[in-house]
């Protein structure tokens, strides 16, 4: 079974990849960009990722372009409903592109985190699944954080400290001060 994998970055890739695999699918990542701002830490998280696909075999589709500004504008005013707003896009984006390649189906890595809404996740990974035609994968990947954290340290993998966004960012060092 082909499955397309929404990979947000390197270390949440590394459990995910490993029990779809322990599952017999034929897995293929693919990096949505344009909710990781600034732009170099886009690009360091899709190095990092990059760097861990070529020494597993783990072939990843890059997300072209960099559409900070359409992003920004669909979250405006909505601020506080932001994450499922970003949830949408990237799970549809995943699901056309799945679609588009014939997988028969798709998942992400944001069921791996432990600092995500799961519950919300899994909800608009079920109603895109229905809007776009391509089954949605769902598997709890936190019961493997811990691995993936050992795992993602050992090989010295870049791990960010925010989520994603400007938001998120400001969030995550705005407070300290
Ligand atoms: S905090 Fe993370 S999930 Fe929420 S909008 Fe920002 S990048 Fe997306």
């Amino acid at each position: 079974m082909k499955i397309l994998l929404h990979a947000c970055c390197g270390p949440c890739s590394i459990y995910p990849v490993q029990v779809l695999r322990e599952q017999g699918m034929d897995v293929m990542g693919y990096f949505y960009r344009h909710n990781i701002h600034p732009y170099t830490e886009c690009l360091k998280r899709q190095e990092t990722l990059q760097a861990y696909a070529d020494r597993t075999d783990f072939k990843v589709i890059v997300q072209e372009g960099y559409d900070l500004e359409g992003f920004l504008r669909d979250i405006v005013f909505r601020e506080s409903d932001r994450c499922r707003l970003c949830y949408h896009r990237r799970l549809t984006a995943t699901a056309l592109v799945a679609r588009k390649g014939k997988f028969d189906c798709f998942s992400t890595t944001l069921l791996y985190s432990k600092f995500q809404n799961h519950a919300v996740i899994r909800d608009i990974g079920e109603a895109v699944s229905k809007a776009t035609g391509i089954a949605f994968h769902y598997h709890d990947f936190r019961e493997g954080w811990k691995t993936g954290v050992t795992e993602s340290k050992r090989i010295c993998m870049y791990r960010q400290q925010y989520c994603g966004c400007v938001y998120s960012e400001k969030e995550r060092y705005f407070k300290r001060y």
